[in-house]
């Protein structure tokens, strides 16, 4: 081997170390996004939301995720429990070190195998969903109505759920100490085999339930305080959403394993769907613009908007119609320009932002452009005329139909009357 060569593999070699070194160790805080001041429920959150994202299941043959998922794993073991956080707060990596090695940290939970860590927390067996042999809780679906406006700019929402949980006081295990022991009336079997005499002589054997640990083979001496060895509780949790920029309505949202959690299964899914909410007049007064009363269909918005007799005559007047994120959308005719009852304006591009669901791109040249804005004309008629003003207007009528005015019989090809040709309208 060349010289050179060698060199150059010895230090590969020593920037890998280099490398290893530097990863193991990264900061915890970093690892799970937050810093020192972090709680205790910042700190569940994280680890809850970054340890699906890089568990291996679902990042198959990607071993910087498998890394990723390993680290976020410790750095939750470490961060969640009041001494070793402090401890490592004060001395950092070095004295967690010192702390294991003291002896009474490393068997903590029986070790640190960042897929129990993970079952705890989602149940099941430390995998994501279909993996044969593991039961499969049932998905949720939960409702959630949004006014319009939030369609149109996005947001994010934050809701509670009410969900069975995993009981974070015992980890699931039921018991106030962690300790879960073996049924011995059934060995663990959960069943017992009892011997009944028939008759002299004569037994039937029959398979009971073990009615000391309830069919369960495990027993707890001390029933976890909180969740009455129940091993789960249900609360509320709160769950954030982020609707984005022209989601559809019946957009179904999924969050992966965060249905009813159960030491006995893998949780399912919450399923969200969006719903389109009704404008209520007083509640959104402090967000109304004209847009709350757009009406949707697909991509494309409606609204209606009122001209007076004359405006839709005589031309001469604009309209600033005011969207849903505020900004102004100007119509307008000048002098002499029509608009019939009716008529439908459309604006282009004023419609709803396109949206689609990332990846599903189907055909090359779908169009992406946002949809559009439709303007349907109502034209108001007065009801009533200060008399001076309807003398003057029923004049001026009678001067110009005599002279210009349309006989409608005539234009609808019906029979013409014979000797009265009477122009009636302009
Ligand atoms: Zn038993
Ligand atoms: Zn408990």
């Amino acid at each position: 081997m060349l010289p050179t060569m060698r060199s150059v593999i010895l230090c590969v070699v020593i920037l890998l170390c280099v490398l290893q070194l530097v990863a193991a160790a990264e900061d915890y805080y970093k690892t799970l996004g937050l810093d020192k001041s972090a709680s205790e429920k910042d700190i569940k959150r994280a680890y809850r939301n970054l340890s699906k994202k890089f568990h291996p299941d679902k990042n198959p043959g990607d071993d910087t995720a498998r890394e990723k998922f390993v680290l976020i794993a410790e750095a939750y073991d470490i961060l969640s429990t009041a001494t070793t956080r402090k401890i490592y707060d004060q001395y950092g990596h070095e004295g967690i070190e010192q702390h294991r090695q003291g002896g009474s940290a490393g068997g903590r939970r029986g070790g640190n195998d960042p897929f129990d860590l993970f079952s705890r927390f989602f149940g099941g067996g430390g995998h994501f969903g279909h993996a044969p042999g593991h039961r499969r809780g049932p998905d949720m679906e939960l409702k959630v109505g949004l006014p319009l406006r939030d369609f149109y700019n996005g947001r994010e929402v934050s809701f509670g759920v009410e969900k069975q949980q995993i009981c974070d006081a015992c980890e699931g295990t039921g018991s106030a100490d962690r300790e879960v022991i073996t049924c011995d009336k059934c060995q663990g079997r959960g069943v017992v085999i009892q011997k009944h005499q028939l008759a002299p002589g004569m037994f039937q054997q029959v398979q009971m339930h073990c009615d000391k640990c309830g069919g369960q083979g495990k027993m707890v001496k001390r029933p976890c305080p909180v969740c009455s060895g129940q091993r789960v509780v249900r609360k509320e949790v709160e769950t954030f959403a982020t609707i984005e920029p022209g989601m559809g309505k019946g957009t179904r949202i999924v969050f992966e394993n965060e249905a009813d959690e159960s030491p006995d299964y893998i949780a399912g899914d919450l399923v969200l769907i969006l719903e389109e909410r009704e404008p209520e007049l007083a509640a959104d007064q402090e967000h109304r613009t004209d847009g709350t009363f757009f009406r949707r269909k697909g991509r494309d918005l409606f609204w209606k908007e009122a001209l007076s007799l004359r405006e839709a005559w005589m031309g001469g007047w604009t309209r600033n119609i005011t969207h849903l994120d505020g900004h102004v959308v100007q119509v307008g005719r000048s002098r002499g320009q029509v608009v019939q009852p009716l008529a439908v304006e459309t604006v282009k591009g004023e419609g709803m932002p396109f949206w689609s669901e990332g990846h599903l791109h189907e055909s090359e040249d779908e169009d992406e452009s946002p949809g559009d804005l439709y303007i349907e004309y109502t034209v108001i008629l007065p009801d009533e005329m200060e008399s001076g003003m309807e003398k003057e207007f029923y004049a001026l009528w009678e001067k110009w139909r005599k002279k210009i005015g349309v006989n409608l019989d005539q234009d609808s090809g019906r029979p013409v009357a014979p000797a009265r040709v009477v122009k009636d309208e302009l």
